[in-house]
Formats: structure tokens, C-alpha cells, sequence
């Protein structure tokens, strides 16, 4: 594909566009009377024009009926996660019986980590990536204390080489292989959050696996965003949040990811709840925890019905864009993008350092692009004139064109004003 700085030229890549129905879709925040260009889809995704219908039917439904909604509401809450399944394993590439909706992204790393971090004397060792987001970092620094282990000794970080912004899988294989037997498990993020680094999952599970540890991922930046093949890359297990992606609303529900080599295992420890309770006797509400032989049987409580609607409306969603369509439009877009980058740096002289790889194979649809100096004049003076983008401390502006509702123009608007700035 060859790309032109011309708008004509993205205003026929819109036209041509098979996705660009789907804009319309969706509500777009407005600045000055116009329609933003929002690139933090990576941060909070846009809402669904479809989502209040979704969640009003259950409020309805609760409003008739009380109770009884958990068997008669037009979708029964009883069972209502039972319909996340289907859609999310083709989005993160599982089984059916791998895969459960529940509570929030950090309560269920904390929970899965309970599962697959179960350090010994001799095996206790986290290995993750530096700079892994912040809400991770905890977590791993106090599961290493709850069993009483020094975090400064236990979490090992693999760190980009002098000079460098992203990780060598060379160096993370290293790293795995250097600690060898007292590993217990790997987490990585999917894609890195500050770089938007995509890391190679297959490799670095494999690496795991060959010194006897688990593998483990956070999907946040990953999951609706990049291809997956969990199940075929073996990895033991990973969960992700809805709402950046996925656009299922502020706080919205997670999910986890279990191989079923371990979620068919009931007697792999967790912590229990009763919504995680065998199916066919759970109300008899007798002692003793029989755990569903999927990864249903990680649940805790009963279904967060109104925050699953918003999941729902989204997810529909990406049904009907097609998961295929959507990488293929994303790499278009991020293509198109990292192109406009290069124009301006050839124009005005290297002045954005784009620290995300180029490979299209080793990023998502994030850019990370680090601005020397005067970084964050320009990301105030983008926000003025209507560009929604995210500031990371010291010196990085973080955007993300996402293939449902960004288009090429609002790319090639994003480097007019850029163009604008750096004339000024
Ligand atoms: C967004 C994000 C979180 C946020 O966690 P919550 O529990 O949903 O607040 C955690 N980890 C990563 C890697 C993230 O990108």
C-alpha cells in the first residue's frame, strides 16, 4: 500500500473503507461543534449509540419483574455471562469453556495469580516487563510479599537494552532461561502500555514452559486490539479489561482466560465463591466448594448484569465488523499513520521519535511517539484545537487510531495540525 499526505487521498481510503459504516455506530465526542478526533479508544473506548438500549432493557426488565428477572428477563440473569463466550474466543482466539466474564481487570489478576502463583522455597520468581502498568506492578509486588517473599528479589524485570525503548524477545528469553528453575510464573502485558510494544506471547510462553513456570498475560491493550491465538500458543492464562478496546463503559467488566488443561482441573487451588459452584446443585447451598470444570469455575458472585449489557452491545459489535476485517483495517490505519509521521520528520527534521516498533507484526494500533522538549506544548496545543490524545510523563504522547471508528482523515488531520504546530 502506498499512502499519499494529500486529503483526498485519506478521504478515498474512508470511501473505500468496508468498515465505514461503523463510525456511525458510535457516539463522537465533540469540540467546538465538530467532531473531535479522538485517538484514546487504547483509554476509555467510545460508547455505542446501541449500548442505553441494551442496558434499558434490563432496568426494564428489573423494574417489571424484581426478582424473577434471574429466569424470566428477556435475557435471564441468572446465566446472563453464559452469552459472553462465543464472541470472546474468537476475540482472544480460545475455547468456549477457557474463557468467563467477571468483576474488574486487577481483581482478577490478583485472583489468577492466587491459581497460578504459588511460589516454593526454590520457585518463586515473577518475571515481567519494566514499565508494566502501574496497577500490575502492584499486584506482583504484594502477592511476592503475601507469601512472604522480598518483591525487590522476587520480581524480576526485563529492561530494554541502553538507548533502547522496547524489549528484545531475545533478551526476555534470556532473562526466563537465566532463572531458570526458580521461576514460577511469567506476566507480561500483551502490548506494553507505555510503548504499545506487542510482544511475541507464543515465544515468551514457550520460554515459560521450558523452565517449568506459567505463563501469564494482561490483555488490557491486547484484547480487541490485536490478534490472539491463546489457546494455540498455550498460554496458561491471561484476563483484560472491556472498556479500553472494547468500549463496554468506564470500570466495565473483565475477563479471564483459562487453558482448559487447567480450567477442566478442579482441584487447581483459587479462591471459591458460589457463582463458581457446579451448576446443578449450587442451590442446595451445601458445604464444601465443587468447582465448574471451566473457567466458570474461577467466578466468585453473580453476574454484574447492567455493566454486562454495555459488554454485550459492544461485543455485537465486533460480531458484525468481523474480528478479520478489524485487523485489517487497524494495520491500514496504524500503516497510514506511521507513514504521516515519517512525512513530517522528513520535513521538519526527526522531531517526533516514534518509540513503538514499526514492524506491523510487533504493535497494535497504538503510536507512542516521544516529542523532545517541547512535547508537551504540542499536546496542549493539540488539545485545543480538538485532538483527544493521552500525555505520559516525561515526554510521551500516546495516540491510538482504532479501526471501528477512526478514520484515515482524522489521521491525516492529526498531522495537518502537527504540520501547524511545528510551523508556529
Ligand atoms: C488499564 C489497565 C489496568 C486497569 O486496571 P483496572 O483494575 O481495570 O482499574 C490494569 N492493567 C493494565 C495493563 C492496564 O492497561
Amino acid at each position: 500500500m502506498s499512502f499519499q499526505n494529500i486529503s483526498e487521498s485519506a478521504k478515498k481510503l474512508d470511501e473505500q473503507d468496508p468498515l465505514k459504516e461503523f463510525r456511525g455506530k458510535f457516539f463522537i465526542p465533540q469540540h467546538q461543534g465538530k467532531d473531535c478526533i479522538y485517538f484514546t479508544g487504547n483509554s476509555l473506548g467510545l460508547q455505542p449509540r446501541s449500548t442505553s438500549q441494551y442496558v434499558q432493557q434490563e432496568l426494564d426488565d428489573w423494574a417489571q419483574m424484581g426478582v424473577e428477572g434471574h429466569f424470566h428477563a428477556k435475557n435471564p440473569w441468572m446465566p446472563y455471562h453464559e452469552i459472553f463466550p462465543k464472541q470472546l474466543s474468537k476475540i482472544v482466539g480460545c475455547k468456549e469453556n477457557e474463557v468467563v466474564v467477571m468483576n474488574s481487570l486487577t481483581v482478577n489478576l490478583h485472583l489468577l495469580m492466587v491459581s497460578f502463583y504459588r511460589p516454593t522455597k526454590n520457585r518463586h520468581k515473577i518475571i515481567c516487563e519494566a514499565k508494566a502498568f502501574p496497577s500490575d506492578q502492584y499486584a506482583l509486588e504484594t502477592q511476592a510479599k503475601h507469601h512472604g517473599f522480598d518483591p525487590a528479589a522476587a520480581v524480576i524485570e526485563v529492561s530494554p537494552r541502553e538507548g533502547e525503548y522496547v524489549l528484545r524477545i531475545e533478551d526476555i528469553v534470556a532473562t526466563i532461561k537465566e532463572h531458570g528453575d526458580s521461576v514460577a510464573v511469567v506476566l507480561f502485558g500483551g502490548v506494553n502500555y507505555y510503548t504499545g510494544q506487542l510482544f511475541d506471547m507464543k515465544s515468551i510462553t514457550k520460554a515459560a514452559h521450558a523452565v517449568g513456570a506459567f505463563a501469564g498475560f494482561d490483555l488490557a491493550h491486547a484484547a480487541g486490539n490485536v490478534d490472539l491465538h491463546l489457546h494455540d500458543w498455550d498460554v496458561d492464562f491471561a484476563c483484560w479489561c472491556s472498556y479500553k478496546y472494547m468500549n463496554s463503559g468506564p470500570g466495565g467488566v473483565s475477563g479471564i482466560y483459562i487453558h482448559e488443561k487447567h480450567a477442566s482441573d478442579t482441584s487447581v487451588p483459587r479462591f471459591a465463591g458460589w457463582w463458581g459452584y457446579t451448576k446443578e446443585t449450587r442451590f442446595k447451598m451445601e458445604k464444601g466448594f465443587h468447582a465448574i470444570p471451566t473457567a466458570e469455575g474461577w467466578q466468585l458472585s453473580n453476574a454484574p448484569v447492567l455493566s454486562m449489557a454495555a459488554h454485550k452491545a459492544s461485543l455485537d459489535i465486533f460480531d458484525e465488523a468481523g474480528i478479520g476485517r478489524l485487523h485489517e483495517k487497524r494495520k491500514l490505519l496504524s500503516g497510514y499513520l506511521h507513514y504521516i509521521l515519517r512525512e513530517i520528520n522528513s520535513e521538519f527534521g526527526n522531531v517526533i521519535h516514534v518509540i513503538t516498533p514499526a514492524d506491523e507484526n510487533e504493535r497494535g494500533c497504538q503510536v507512542s511517539m516521544l516529542v523532545e522538549n517541547k512535547g508537551k506544548e504540542m499536546f496542549e496545543e493539540l488539545t485545543k484545537q480538538g485532538v483527544v490524545a493521552d500525555w505520559r510523563e516525561p515526554n510521551v504522547i500516546r495516540i491510538a487510531p482504532v479501526p471501528l471508528y477512526n478514520t484515515f482523515e482524522d489521521i491525516w488531520r492529526f498531522g495537518n495540525i502537527i504540520e501547524s504546530i511545528l510551523k508556529k
